[in-house]
C-alpha cells in the first residue's frame, strides 16, 4: 500500500492554505465544511474566495514568509509559484506537519482523495496521486450508484444504535438486524426520498425485534424492465430486484433480467400472451396481497413501463385496499426503447411535434382507435400490440386522409439481440412483412419520422 489512508478531525484546528486562486478555493471548501480554522496567505485574494467565505477565514494579503509556517496542524500550498510551493513544502516538513501541494505529489506528505460525500457516510478513492483522472472515474460511478440520501440513512442508524443495543445484547444478532434493514425496505424508503417513513419502518423494526413474535408485513415492488436489454434497467430496479424474496413476472420478461433477480428468490410465472393469460389478472392482484401478507418482499416484474399498456394501476389498487406498502419503479418503456435503437426520433422538428401512444388490441379483439386523432398532420403515432391489426391500421388511417405513401416502421423485440427493424409505407407495409414470420413483441411507428432510420439507424445485432 502506498499510502496510509485515514480521515483527520479538523473541527477548530487551525489551517494554512498558502494560494488563493480557484484551486485553493476547491481546498479551502472541504477544509471549511469539516470545520478548520483556516488562514489564508497570498499577495491576491481571488474574489470568489472572499465572495464565499467572507469573515469565515483570516486573510494575510501579502507574499509568505517562512516564518509563517508556524502553528498549523495542516498546510496546504495551491500557488502558480513552483518555488513558493516547494519552500513550503520543505518548511513544512522540518517541522513535522502534514503539508499538500495540490498536484505535486513529490511535495507532499498528505494527499486529498476523490471523495463522494454522503455525510456522514464519506467514500475516499486514491490512486496515490498518480492518476487522479482514474481516480475521478470511479467516483462518478460511486456517486452514481449510491443513492444521495445514504447519509440519511446512516444518520438514522447511527441515532438507533443505543436503543438497539439495550434490545439486542449479542452482537452478532445486531449485525444481522443492520443487514436487514440496509437491504431491504427500510433502506429503500430512505432511498426514494421517504426519509420520514423510513425512520417509522425502522422504529417499526425496532419494535419487532423487541417483540419477536409480531409477523412483519412485506412490501411489494412493481418494476419496469424495460424493452429488452439488460443494460436498460434502472439502478433502483437492479436494487430491489436483488432483494426479492419471490418474483412474479410474465412473457415480456427475458431470461436474461431474471437472473438478475436474488439468485434464490422464488420465480412465480404469470404470463401473457395475446388473448391468453396464464394467470388471470384478479388473481395475480390477490397473490401480490397475499405473497406481502406472508412477510414477503414481492417484485412484480413488468416489460416496459409498468403504467403504459401493463395494467400496473390494477395491480396496486389492491394493494393499496388491503394496505400492503408498495412502490413502483419506471421502466423505458417499448415505445423510447425501440425508437431510440432504431434510431427513429419520436419527435423531431423538422417531422412531427407531438407523438401518441395507442394500443392496437382492445378487449373484445378488434381494433376501434380514434382514427381522426391517429390521422392529425405533424405527429408520430405509436402502437402497442398492434401486429395482428396491422392491415386495418393502415386501411383505417389512409381512410382516414393519411397518405398512402406515409413512412411506418415495424420493430421486432426491439433492443435485443432478435430485433429487427421493417420499414415501409401504409400502402406496402402489409406485404413487405408477409411470409417474413415476424416475432413478438413487435411495436409499430407511423410518421414521417420514420424515414430518418435510414440515416440514424445504428444497433444492428445481425451485423
Ligand atoms: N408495459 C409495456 C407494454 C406492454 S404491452 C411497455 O411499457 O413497453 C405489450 C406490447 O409492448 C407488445 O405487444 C409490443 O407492442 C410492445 N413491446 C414491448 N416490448 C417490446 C420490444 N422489446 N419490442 C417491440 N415491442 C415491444
Amino acid at each position: 500500500m502506498q499510502n496510509y489512508p485515514i480521515f483527520v478531525d479538523l473541527k477548530n484546528q487551525p489551517c494554512l492554505v498558502v494560494g488563493a486562486g480557484p484551486v485553493a478555493l476547491r481546498k479551502i471548501r472541504l477544509m471549511y465544511s469539516a470545520g478548520a480554522k483556516i488562514t489564508v496567505i497570498a499577495p491576491e485574494i481571488c474574489a470568489e474566495i472572499t465572495d464565499e467565505f467572507d469573515a469565515g477565514l483570516t486573510y494575510h494579503e501579502r507574499t509568505f514568509r517562512d516564518t509563517d509556517i508556524k502553528g498549523y496542524r495542516l498546510i496546504t500550498a495551491a500557488t502558480n509559484d513552483p518555488m513558493v510551493n516547494k519552500r513550503v513544502s520543505e518548511l513544512a516538513n522540518a517541522i513535522n506537519v502534514p503539508v499538500n501541494v495540490v498536484d505535486e505529489p513529490e511535495l507532499c506528505s498528505f494527499i486529498t482523495p476523490s471523495i463522494v460525500d454522503r455525510s456522514p457516510v464519506l467514500i475516499a478513492i486514491s490512486t496515490g496521486g498518480g492518476a487522479p483522472v482514474l481516480a475521478r472515474l470511479l467516483r462518478a460511478k460511486l456517486e452514481a450508484f449510491i443513492p444521495a440520501s445514504y447519509g440519511k440513512l446512516a444518520h438514522s442508524m447511527s441515532k438507533a444504535r443505543d436503543r438497539l443495543k439495550k434490545i439486542v445484547p449479542i452482537e452478532r444478532d445486531r449485525r444481522i438486524f443492520w443487514e436487514r434493514i440496509v437491504q431491504g425496505p427500510t433502506a429503500e424508503k430512505f432511498f426514494s426520498g421517504r426519509a420520514s417513513e423510513g425512520e417509522l419502518a425502522l422504529d417499526r423494526a425496532l419494535e419487532e425485534a423487541a417483540n419477536p413474535d409480531q409477523k412483519n408485513i412485506g412490501e411489494v415492488w412493481l418494476i419496469g424492465a424495460g424493452p429488452g436489454d439488460p443494460d436498460l434497467l434502472t439502478f433502483r430496479a437492479l436494487r430491489l430486484m436483488q432483494q426479492a424474496d419471490v418474483v412474479l413476472y410474465d412473457r415480456l420478461v427475458s431470461e436474461e433480467i431474471l437472473n438478475l433477480t436474488r439468485r434464490d428468490a422464488d420465480r412465480v410465472y404469470v404470463g401473457k400472451k395475446r388473448a391468453e393469460h396464464a394467470v388471470p389478472q384478479g388473481d395475480i392482484n390477490q397473490l401480490l396481497v397475499d405473497l406481502a401478507k406472508e412477510g414477503k418482499n414481492v417484485v412484480r416484474l413488468k416489460g416496459g413501463d409498468p403504467f403504459i399498456f401493463g395494467r400496473g394501476g390494477e395491480e396496486i389498487e389492491l394493494l393499496a385496499a388491503n394496505d400492503v406498502p408498495f412502490q413502483i419503479v419506471p421502466g423505458i418503456t417499448a415505445a423510447s426503447g425501440c425508437a431510440t435503437y432504431a434510431g427513429i426520433p419520436l419527435t423531431h422538428r423538422d417531422h412531427s411535434q407531438s407523438c401518441l401512444f395507442v394500443t392496437g388490441h382492445l378487449k373484445n379483439g378488434t381494433v376501434d382507435l380514434n382514427w381522426e386523432l391517429l390521422s392529425t398532420p405533424n405527429q408520430t403515432v405509436v402502437i402497442y400490440m398492434g401486429l395482428v391489426g396491422l392491415p386495418t391500421i393502415c386501411e383505417k388511417l389512409i381512410q382516414h386522409g393519411v397518405s398512402g405513401d406515409m413512412p411506418i416502421a415495424l420493430v421486432q423485440q426491439g433492443t435485443t439481440q432478435n430485433q429487427h427493424v421493417f420499414t415501409g409505407t401504409l400502402s406496402t407495409m402489409n406485404d413487405k412483412i408477409a411470409g417474413k414470420n415476424v416475432q413478438a413483441p413487435t411495436l409499430i411507428i407511423v410518421g414521417s419520422v420514420v424515414s430518418l432510420h435510414s440515416s440514424l439507424a445504428w444497433f444492428d445485432p445481425t451485423a
